[in-house]
């Protein structure tokens, strides 16, 4: 099973992803834990990402597919994954494609987890004092929100025209929305 789920911030996508990939036995691979386990580590590439991430905006197309092209090669990725995060932007559907072509793989579905902006920035700003991420302040949030309706919502339709894509209300307890994403996606 190869799976993208895509959302807006705040949408819930981390905590389904490690729901899903755990009952399909697949790793889920978040772009945005890469990142932040880089910049903890204090890597080159933490180094060079950190400002991005802290204002909000996305990292770069070239750095961000070199990344998920490494992660997709290690031997845990080879019968299927879920990502996270990625792709963000149409160049990056792209080189997803270009990426799992070489292997004569493709993409199976794609999940979109549908909620309401008041609904996700009231959420991010809940998690802000729970979990402190420098992305989660107000300002930060209404700009990672902007790009994901200019950037990464269009990618949604991209899907939907190759048939691909499978919406999934968000709203609601995390058992329910999981239930709902296992019934949508089939076992
Ligand atoms: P959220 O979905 O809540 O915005 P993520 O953990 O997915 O959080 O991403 C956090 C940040 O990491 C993003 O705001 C962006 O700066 C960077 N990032 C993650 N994935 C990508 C990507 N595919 N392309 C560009 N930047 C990314």
């Amino acid at each position: 099973m190869r799976l993208i789920i895509l959302g807006p911030p705040g949408a819930g996508k981390g905590t389904q992803a490690s729901r899903i990939a755990e009952h399909y036995e697949i790793p889920a691979i978040s772009t945005g834990d890469i990142f932040r386990a880089n910049i903890k580590n204090e890597t080159e590439l933490g180094k060079q990402v950190q400002e991005i991430l802290a204002s909000g905006g996305y990292v770069s197309d070239e750095v961000t597919n070199a990344i998920v092209a490494d992660r997709l090669q290690q031997e845990d990725a080879s019968r299927g994954f879920l990502l996270d995060g990625y792709p963000r932007t149409t160049a990056q559907v792209t080189a997803l494609d270009e990426m799992l072509a070489e292997s004569g793989q493709e993409v199976d579905k794609v999940l979109e987890l549908v909620v309401d902006d008041e609904v996700v920035v009231d959420r991010l700003l809940k998690r802000a004092e729970v979990e402190g991420r420098v992305d989660d302040t107000e300002e930060v949030i209404r700009e990672r929100m902007a790009l994901y309706h200019r950037e990464t919502q269009p990618l949604s339709s991209a899907y939907d025209q190759r048939g691909l894509l499978v919406r999934v209300d968000g709203v609601g307890e995390v058992d329910e929305v999981a239930r709902r994403i296992v019934d949508a996606l089939g076992s």
